[in-house]
């Protein structure tokens, strides 16, 4: 292999969503940032409804221009169905202040722009460059990186590790950890939705519950070019004892809920299944002295409300403040500052998805008897305003069972 390449202040591993926006962040602040990215962009990428509190973030990294002009569907709540039960938040209706709106994104655009707005920002993004190997050199880090035509290392003074389900740091450092959420298998598509029922609210994601089992439910996620995404979620051992083909499995399940049905009843399914085998995750520890891990890096729960990019982005929003610090000499806690904030905001989702599958969320969901401010609470949580403490239901997630209680009174 070569001598390493010169130094970067910030190597970022991965130029999804929270690598870009840290990168972005880091070379406005005048940083040099090396990007290393395995794949080239656009690519596919699930995860396509984004939550408003992404929103803030994309404006302070200097996105949101980018994202608005892009043309995505725009997205202003979250629709729910089980058997002859419907029910809708409407995320401008919230308890917490900011940003009530957001989009549905087609991610291999999204991603796109994301990067393109850090590499106007001054970031040096590679393309097809897989990181393989990292290594504590005293003050440095160095890094293994093979591309289509090259095997380089390179240093850096700071690795931030978004690599999302590639987890590179996790993987080469030791720091997987077992999540607590049962193992799930998802199958997704993208179809030509030619839906034209009245009733069907295209500003919204759908989420629908299985009659035959809670813990089943599938998501039909409108882009703005009249197509959409569309899965379901199974626990692994029902999938195991399926016989057919994704694709027929897929299409078995969407039989089985009026509302997907129904919306779906004219459907072009032009588009290979994919499958998502187990992908809850977790790490021991989200930083070490030279490394930080973002996004799905660090740890990932559930599709279920889509919290992931918005988790992600607030990783970035979070480590690159103290990074800045770090790297102008100022002293830094990463537990307090980072590691404990961030947990702060994925617990409370995590409470959300826990009770999602054993069925107390559902109930409040579909209760038709919730007060118009617990509503609200419960509509800032689905927004993504899982950080604001001022809302019960962040300060003390443990409140939904009780809440389950009362609405099943
Ligand atoms: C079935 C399913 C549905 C989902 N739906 C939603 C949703 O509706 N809304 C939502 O917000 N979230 C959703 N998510 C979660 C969402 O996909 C992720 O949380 C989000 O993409 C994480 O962003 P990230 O920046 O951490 O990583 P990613 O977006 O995964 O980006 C990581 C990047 O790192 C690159 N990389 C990997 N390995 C290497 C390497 N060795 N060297 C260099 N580069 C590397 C990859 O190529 C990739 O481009 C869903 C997840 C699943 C499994």
């Amino acid at each position: 292999m070569e001598k390493p390449r010169c130094c970067y202040d910030v190597v970022v591993i991965g130029a999804g969503p929270s690598g870009a926006v840290a990168s972005s962040i880091l070379s406005e602040k005048g940083y040099r940032v090396l990007v290393l990215e395995k794949q080239h962009f656009p690519r596919f990428s699930i995860g396509e409804s984004l939550l408003p509190q992404c929103m803030e973030i994309l404006e302070s990294a200097g996105m949101l221009q980018a994202v608005v002009e892009a043309g995505f569907q725009y997205k202003n709540g979250a629709a729910f169905s089980a058997n002859e039960d419907d029910s809708f938040f409407d995320f401008r209706d919230k308890f917490s202040p900011g940003w009530g709106t957001t989009y549905q994104v087609q991610r291999a655009q999204f991603d796109k722009v994301l990067a393109d707005c850090a590499a106007e920002k001054g970031a040096e993004i590679r393309y097809g460059h897989d990181v393989i190997s990292y290594k504590d050199v005293g003050d440095q880090v160095q890094l293994d990186v093979i591309s289509e035509d090259d095997a380089y290392q390179v240093e850096a003074k700071f690795i931030l590790d978004a690599s999302g389900f590639g987890r590179v740091l996790p993987r080469l450092l030791g720091l997987e950890k077992e999540s607590t959420l049962s193992p799930r298998v998802s199958l997704f598509t993208h179809i030509e939705d030619r839906i034209n029922h009245l009733e069907y609210d295209r500003d919204k994601i759908l989420i629908s519950v299985c009659p035959e089992n809670n813990k089943i439910w599938y998501w039909l996620i409108p882009f703005s070019d009249g197509r959409a995404s569309v899965g379901v979620i199974l626990p692994r051992d029902v999938y195991e004892q399926n016989q057919t083909s994704n694709h027929d499995l897929l299409r078995q399940y969407i039989a089985k809920t009026t509302a997907m049905n129904t919306f779906l009843s004219n459907a072009k399914f032009d588009t290979d299944v994919r499958k998502m085998d187990g992908y809850s995750c977790d790490v021991t520890r989200l930083y070490g002295d030279k490394f930080a891990l973002l996004g799905n890096a660090g740890e990932f729960l559930d599709p279920v409300f889509s919290s992931g990019v918005t988790i992600a982005l607030k990783s970035a929003d979070l480590a690159t403040h103290v990074l800045d610090k770090q790297l102008k000499g100022l002293p830094v806690d990463w537990d307090t500052e980072y590691a404990q904030p961030l947990k702060q905001g994925v617990d409370t989702f995590r409470a959300f998805v826990d009770g999602w599958y054993d069925g107390t969320l559902q109930d409040v969901i579909f209760a038709e008897n919730k007060s118009i401010q617990i509503k609200k609470m419960i509509s800032s949580v689905l927004a993504g305003y899982a950080w604001d403490k001022k809302n019960p239901y962040v300060k003390d997630p443990s409140r939904l069972k009780v809440l389950a209680e009362l609405c099943r009174a």
